[in-house]
C-alpha cells in the first residue's frame, strides 16, 4: 500500500510516519509513505499557494494549481489516478468500516487542507471522497492524515502480528473491547479477574465477550442496539 500525502507541513507529516509501527512497517516494505510539500508545485517566486476568498470573508484560500499539479505529478508516478481524498471538517466521519475498505486499495492520495480551505474547483475535479475524523475543526489537515494514515496501515498485511490483534479490538465487530490487565496479578488489592488466570480459552472467550457487551451496552448503546439488532 502506497500513501501519498499532499500537505503545507511534509516535516510535521514525517515526524509521525516514520515512529513506532508505522515507521517499522514502512521499514519493513509493507508500507510507503511519501509527503509532497504543495508548495513546490506553486509558480509564484515567493511559493505562495493561498489567496483570498472571492466573496470577501475572512482568511484565506488554497489555490488550486499547486494542489492540482502535485496531485498530477503522483499520478504520472503511479502512472494511474490513486483513490483522491481530501481531510474536510464536511467529509463522513471515518468509521473503522471504511478504514478496512480503504486497507484493500494500493494507492491513496490524501490532500490536508490549511487556513479556510481549498478552492472548490480543484475538490470538484480530483477528489474521490471526503473524510472527516469528527465534528469539530483542526487548523489543518494534516493531523487527520496522520490519524487516516495510522488506521489504515495497521490493518495491512504483515504489519501486527497476526490479525487477531486488530479482530478482537473495539469497533471492528461493532463492540467495544472487553478489558485488559497484565502483571501483577494483584495491585493495590485488586486482583486479576479469576477466569483470565484460569488458561480455560472457553471460558475466557465467554467472559470476554460478555465483557464487551457490557460495556458496549454502558457506554454506546447506539453500538448495542445495532449489534443486537444484527444478531436478531
Ligand atoms: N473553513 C473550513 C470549514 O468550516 O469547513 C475549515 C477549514 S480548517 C480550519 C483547515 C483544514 O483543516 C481543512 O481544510 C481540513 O483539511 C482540515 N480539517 C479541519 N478539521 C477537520 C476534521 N474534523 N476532519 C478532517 N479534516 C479537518
Amino acid at each position: 500500500m502506497r500513501f501519498d500525502i499532499a500537505t503545507l507541513f511534509p516535516e510535521m507529516c514525517n515526524a509521525i510516519l516514520n515512529e513506532s509501527i508505522l515507521g517499522r512497517a514502512k521499514n519493513r516494505g509493507f508500507v510507503e509513505f511519501y509527503c509532497h510539500n504543495i508548495r513546490d508545485f506553486s509558480d509564484d517566486k515567493h511559493r505562495r499557494v493561498d489567496d483570498i476568498p472571492y466573496g470577501g470573508g475572512m482568511g484565506m484560500v488554497m489555490q488550486c494549481k499547486p494542489i492540482y499539479s502535485c496531485w498530477q505529478y503522483v499520478c504520472n508516478q503511479l502512472k494511474e489516478k490513486p483513490h483522491t481524498i481530501y481531510m474536510s471538517p464536511k467529509g463522513k466521519v471515518l468509521t473503522q468500516q471504511r478504514a478496512v475498505e480503504l486497507s484493500q486499495l494500493d494507492n491513496i492520495f490524501i490532500l490536508c487542507g490549511h487556513y479556510e480551505g481549498i478552492d472548490q474547483r480543484v475538490l470538484d475535479v480530483i477528489i474521490d471522497e471526503e473524510i472527516s475524523i469528527g465534528d469539530y475543526v483542526l487548523t489543518g489537515g494534516e493531523l487527520p492524515a496522520l490519524v487516516l494514515a495510522d488506521t489504515i496501515t495497521r490493518l495491512c498485511d504483515g504489519v501486527l502480528a497476526s490479525d487477531e490483534c486488530f479482530k478482537d479490538e473495539s469497533h471492528f465487530n461493532g463492540l467495544l473491547e472487553y478489558p485488559q490487565y497484565t502483571r501483577p496479578e494483584v495491585w493495590q488489592d485488586i486482583s486479576v479477574p479469576s477466569v483470565l488466570l484460569s488458561g480455560h480459552h472457553k471460558n475466557i472467550a465467554d467472559w470476554r465477550m460478555q465483557e464487551s457487551l457490557k460495556v458496549t451496552k454502558e457506554r454506546r448503546p447506539d453500538m448495542y442496539n445495532m449489534y443486537t439488532k444484527g444478531k436478531e
